[in-house]
């Protein structure tokens, strides 16, 4: 499975904001966006107004290097947000975070995206009681997500669920952290999901 490979902290200075791609570090003054307020490479500091297509592109780069999702990848969640009822880009973000690594995360599993994303490749999860260790898998309203018995006796497993006790939980997800039994209570909104990024930019470059 391809996946990206560069260091992390660049994608988040080319996006001039945080995107949690590395769990603890991101919460200190380590954070590569704190230290270097500039975007990576030759060019980084130098100010130039950004075209339509600029915008439009770094919008649609954020939503993707949020998720880590890559390219291929995006443009088919684009399509089906495209032939689904309703608002294409809200759509997007919906299908976007439903994946199973996503709500991995969110349910606080895990410290950040990608090692959510490693956990359900490892098969930790199951979905209504069946063993998924598909990332992309989406979940629906009313799927139970639980770890499986012997993932749970992990005191690092654990220990990481209740690290992350503090982290504010989406009202479209449930956790009983004494069982590690979860539910997804809804499909999300726009505004349960905190991605700052305008969609309709994104819409905007995939209709052109
Ligand atoms: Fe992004 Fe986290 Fe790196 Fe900060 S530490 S630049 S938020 S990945």
């Amino acid at each position: 499975m391809a996946r990206y490979t560069d260091a992390v902290c660049r994608q988040c200075r080319r996006e001039g904001q945080k995107l949690f791609l590395k769990g603890d570090r991101c919460y200190t003054d380590k954070c590569g966006v704190q230290r270097r307020q500039y975007a990576p490479g030759q060019h980084g500091q130098g100010r130039k107004k950004p075209s339509e297509y600029a915008m439009q592109l770094r919008e649609k780069q954020k939503a993707r290097r949020f998720y880590g999702v890559l390219e291929s990848q995006f443009e088919k969640y684009f399509e089906m947000a495209n032939k689904q009822k309703g608002v294409t880009g809200e759509n997007l973000l919906r299908l976007l975070e439903t994946r199973l690594d996503n709500v991995v995360y969110r349910l606080g599993y895990a410290m950040s995206r990608r090692e959510a994303r490693q956990m359900v490749g490892h098969g930790h999860f199951t979905v209504n009681g069946r063993k998924v260790n598909i990332p992309s898998y989406l979940v629906k309203a009313g799927d139970v997500i639980d770890m499986r018995s012997a993932s749970k006796s992990k005191e690092r497993f654990r220990n990481t669920l209740e690290g992350n006790a503090a982290r504010p939980l989406p009202r479209w997800l449930e956790i009983n952290r004494d069982s590690f039994e979860a539910k997804i209570v809804s499909l999300p909104d726009r505004e349960d999901i905190d991605l700052p990024v305008e969609e309709h930019l994104i819409v905007e470059l995939y209709s052109k």
